[in-house]
């Protein structure tokens, strides 16, 4: 029997780290302060954008959500974008995606300041994960991953690291991560030949395929790290990972579940952002 990976934990001890952070910036007279561009009302959005206000309600960072309506015009939504990025009292901003169909994501891509941008959307941050440049935001969920193997004290220095996913939100960035911190880091896919062998090989196995279960016990190694970024519903409606945690977490040494586990960290990342952004647009510089 491993130990099972809390981000739930992981989130907490992050708080504590960023009251202490947000607290310094207010004394220095700067509110940190999110901004969440929204465009229509879909579930999905609602619920992430619930999750993302309540945690920068805990950190003590300021959060106002800019809402558009579904039929708002590219030059529209551009327009909002740009005046976030001159309003001196929103330090980061978080376009909720995806957009509606007739809006084109690209153009915003380039206009989000790199300063503000703090789920890596626009190409200068993309870059500087690919370039090993801390100085730019990683998108929040690979980065949940790392502080989930810090928390535990899991080093990936030299380590057989396999990443299941190769989509530029998780499996890429997440290998770049990785490989900053000097993993092996093989990147696996729907194409690759002998899945299993591969994420049996594994001494952190990470899972970002979006599969209900798809990983069972015959594919992680004895004693393996066993991450699970997946967030799906099984038959019967309940949400679940990547990973079939009952199969797995006997045999692995950690094994992060789901619910309570990645997913609980990714607003934490992200709150973490703002903080740096709003040290850096203030002059404090901290990375
Ligand atoms: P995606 O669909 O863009 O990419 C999935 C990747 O997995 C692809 O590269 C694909 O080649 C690979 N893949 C799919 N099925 C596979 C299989 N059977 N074998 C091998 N490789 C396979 O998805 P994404 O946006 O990268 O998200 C991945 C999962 O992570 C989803 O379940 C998503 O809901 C979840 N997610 C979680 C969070 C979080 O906060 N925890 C954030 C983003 C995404």
């Amino acid at each position: 029997m491993g130990t099972v990976m809390l981000g739930t934990e992981v989130a907490k001890a992050m708080k504590e780290r960023l009251i202490q952070r947000t607290e310094a910036l207010k004394e220095r007279g700067t509110e940190p302060k999110l901004a969440i561009l929204r465009v229509g009302a879909r579930p999905d959005d609602l619920s992430y954008e619930r999750g993302a206000k309540k945690r920068m309600e805990l950190t003590g960072i300021g959060c106002q959500v800019v809402e558009l309506p579904e039929d708002v015009s590219q030059r529209e939504l551009e327009e909002s974008l740009k005046s976030l990025n001159r309003d001196s009292s929103v330090h980061g901003i978080l376009v909720l995606r995806p957009l509606p169909r007739h809006l084109d994501e690209e153009p915003l891509t380039r206009i989000i300041d790199p300063v503000k941008d703090v789920d890596c959307m626009s190409p200068v941050n993309i870059a500087k994960i690919f370039s090993g440049d801390a100085s730019g935001y990683a998108p929040c969920t690979p980065e949940a991953v790392m502080e989930m193997l810090d928390h535990y004290g899991i080093d990936p220095k030299g380590k057989k690291v396999t990443v299941i996913g190769r989509s530029m939100v998780v499996g890429k960035p997440l290998a770049m991560l990785l490989l900053g911190r000097h993993a092996t880091v093989t990147i696996c896919h729907t194409r690759t030949a002998d899945l299993a062998a591969t994420c049996r090989d594994a001494e952190i196995l990470v899972a970002a395929a979006g599969k209900a279960k798809m990983v069972g016990a015959s594919m992680a190694g004895e004693g393996a790290v066993v991450v699970d970024v997946g967030i799906n519903m099984d038959p019967e409606g309940n949400l679940c990972g990547d990973v079939d945690f009952e199969a797995v977490e006997p045999k692995a040494s950690f094994t992060s579940p789901v619910p309570r586990g990645v997913g609980s960290v990714t607003t934490s990342v992200l709150a973490q952002h703002v903080v740096r952004a709003a040290e850096t647009l203030s002059g404090q510089k901290r990375v």
